[in-house]
């Protein structure tokens, strides 16, 4: 009897804990999950639900797990189990048939897709499944309507026009399907690399198109005492290129100075074509009224004699096999070339007033139609970040510049790229520079956030800046997608609010994307790891932002663990991923290994400092000032006069 009462007892105080226990236990699960500990974490949602069978949320985390494992069979007894407790649920009716996909059973995934859209008509992952499905399931033209529903309620994601692509390649509507495919590609730069696979690259060098000479004004706000130097053609990890030949002619007088002597060598005139040339015993400079210079083995600089002229920049060419040529450019200032290896090949450095190296930075990083005030804030962040690679990040400066013209540093295209709007926020914003106390802060700034701003202390390596902490781009927003596993997943999966998320805006696939790399492709990207077939990707770990820090790739032989942003980003795809703000999902034939890898992600770029969209969102929609810019993604920044 006292025994008796005593197992009441303690089955009375168990259930007085159990609610308690339960979500504890969930939030224990989400950990493990977001920590690549997939398998324990479903042990942990196993747990939850002995103390609470009417969970559905834990149900829902763990269909998640049970996708992140491949396994579509438990993700799909998961979510139905879900359904019932929440019936009519569009969200989980969708996944539900996205696993029936994955079991290969397509008919039943397209009766679930539309019960789905019944409730929820324009449910956007639903009519992707749906179209997919039927595309998959021999119903090509009828997958077209469901794409096509696609491509109007999400204008800017690139994957729908893809699948219509792909569902008319399917019908033999091969005209319709070019169409589609050119148009994927302006939203999606990203899908060329299907378009290698049925294109062959020309093999013969591509004439580019002739440059005429620009009349130009100079800058009368650019500070003419202070110049910045900057490396031309430079690759995107900010490598200066091997140049091979290059010629060139000024819209005005100038000189040929040798930057070692100090000497001039020469003088010219417009309308006289100079030629630069790379050798084995230094670079010779030859020019159309007869001069012939020898043997120059240290830089030699092209000095216009004022402000008002260019000098243009034709016929650049690279000795890779055959000589390979690179855009035609014309430019502000001074042109120096520097022989390396004795002349046998050399690289270019362009010296000008800050100011004036800003109007050709501003077109290349930010569209000069742009609500002004967007553009302002970027003119004073591109003007801070030139002087702290000028002052403090010298990262270039054993090869002579200050700063690269790649998105290494920031993108520089020179005169041909200046507009009149651009222009206008260079000059209204001439002298003012962005401060922390009295320190210039630290400008990083990135195409778009996705939602959420990261934080520089979770990414190793920016350093730890007050003023570059993790946030929504949205007013009174939540900072962070990662509540939960399944949370997470809706969030990827469909276009929450932003000040990114503007389709006027950005009409490129920016804001959510989708890339679908075979597993073929990865292997090859992977070679290295020697992985064998690649089973599974995992994530280990990400910052607060939702961001990937580290990925666990397994394969049939081996496993690799890929960390950092840029790797992350540039092994997971043939073109590099746009962000690491994603999850991946595999997608198997029926059985064996994936046969493809599908990642959800958001936003372009590492996501540190300004939303370059939701600037121009914040100017936009809701009439924000450059200052007022700033100091929403530079938190305790104020705007300043330079000192
Ligand atoms: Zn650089
Ligand atoms: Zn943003």
């Amino acid at each position: 009897m006292l025994l008796r009462s005593l197992s009441l007892l303690f089955l009375f105080a168990s259930q007085l804990t159990a609610a308690e226990t339960a979500s504890s236990l969930e939030q224990k699960a989400h950990a493990l999950f977001f920590k690549g500990m997939i398998s324990k974490s479903i042990q942990a949602y196993k747990n939850a639900l002995q103390l609470d069978p009417n969970a559905a949320s834990v149900y829902l985390n763990l269909s998640c797990a049970f996708r992140a494992l491949s396994d579509p069979a438990s993700s799909l007894d998961a979510l139905d189990r879900a359904l019932v407790l929440r019936p009519g649920d569009p969200d989980i009716m969708a996944e539900a048939a996205w696993a029936l996909r994955h079991l290969g059973n397509h008919s039943e995934a397209v009766r679930r897709f539309e019960e789905a859209l019944k409730i929820s008509p324009n449910h956007l992952n639903a009519l992707l499944g749906l179209g997919v499905s039927r595309l998959e399931g021999g119903q090509a033209e009828e997958s077209v309507p469901a794409f096509k529903r696609v491509c109007e309620l999400r204008p800017n994601f690139g994957g729908s026009v893809y699948f219509l692509y792909r569902a008319y390649r399917k019908i033999g509507r091969i005209e319709e399907a070019n169409q589609q495919y050119a148009l994927a590609l302006r939203r999606d730069w990203t899908l060329r690399e299907e378009e290698s696979a049925i294109i062959k690259a020309p093999s013969s060098p591509q004439k580019l198109p002739e440059l005429k000479l620009t009349s130009i004004v100079p800058l009368d706000t650019a500070d003419r005492t202070s110049a910045i130097r900057v490396g031309l053609w430079s690759s995107a990890i900010g490598r200066p290129p091997a140049l091979g030949v290059l010629e060139l002619e000024s819209g005005g007088p100038f000189r040929v100075v040798g930057t070692k002597s100090g000497k001039i060598l020469a003088a010219g005139q417009p309308g006289e074509r100079w030629t630069v040339r790379a050798s084995k015993n230094g670079l010779t400079l030859s020019s159309t009224v007869g001069t012939q210079i020898e043997g120059i083995l240290h830089g030699i600089a092209f000095e216009p004699d004022g402000p008002t002229s260019t000098f243009l920049v034709q016929d650049v060419r690279v000795p890779d096999g055959d000589f390979k040529t690179v855009p035609s450019r014309e430019f502000r200032g001074s042109l120096t070339f520097y022989p390396e290896r004795r002349g046998a090949k050399f690289f270019a450095v362009n010296e000008l007033p800050l100011d004036e190296y800003l109007l050709g930075v501003l077109p290349s990083e930010m569209p000069s139609i742009w609500p002004l005030e967007g553009l302002k804030a970027q003119a004073v962040i591109a003007r801070n970040y030139a002087l702290l690679k000028k002052s403090s990040m010298r990262a270039h400066m054993r090869n002579h510049y200050n700063i690269c013209d790649s998105q290494h540093c920031q993108v520089y295209q020179g005169v041909k790229a200046e507009k009149e709007r651009t222009n206008q926020a260079v000059r209204e914003t001439a002298g003012k520079l962005l401060y922390f106390g009295d320190q210039l802060v630290y400008s990083y700034y990135f195409s778009t956030c996705g939602g959420v701003v990261q934080s520089s202390r979770d990414m190793p390596g920016w350093g730890n800046h007050a003023y570059l902490h993790g946030k929504a781009d949205l007013e009174g927003g939540a900072d962070s997608a990662m509540t939960s596993p399944w949370e997470f997943n809706l969030w990827l999966k469909s276009v929450p609010a932003s000040n990114c998320n503007d389709p006027a805006l950005i009409p490129n696939s920016e804001y959510r994307w989708l890339r679908i790399v075979s597993a073929g492709a990865l292997e090859r990207k992977l070679r290295k790891f020697r992985l064998g077939k690649i089973k599974e990707i995992i994530p280990l770990s990400r910052a607060s932002s939702g961001r990937l820090t580290e990925v666990l790739v397994r394969g049939t032989r081996r496993n690799a663990v890929i960390k950092r942003e840029h790797q992350i980003r540039n092994l997971l795809g043939e073109e590099s991923l746009r962000s690491t703000l994603f999850m991946v999902e595999a997608h198997a034939k029926t059985s064996g290994p994936p046969a493809e890898f599908w990642f959800y992600g958001g936003g372009w770029g590492h996501g540190i400092g300004l939303c370059q969209a939701g600037a121009a969102g914040l100017a936009k929609n809701s009439n924000k000032t450059y200052e007022e810019i700033l100091a929403f993604y530079y938190e305790g920044s104020r705007v300043g006069e330079q000192k």
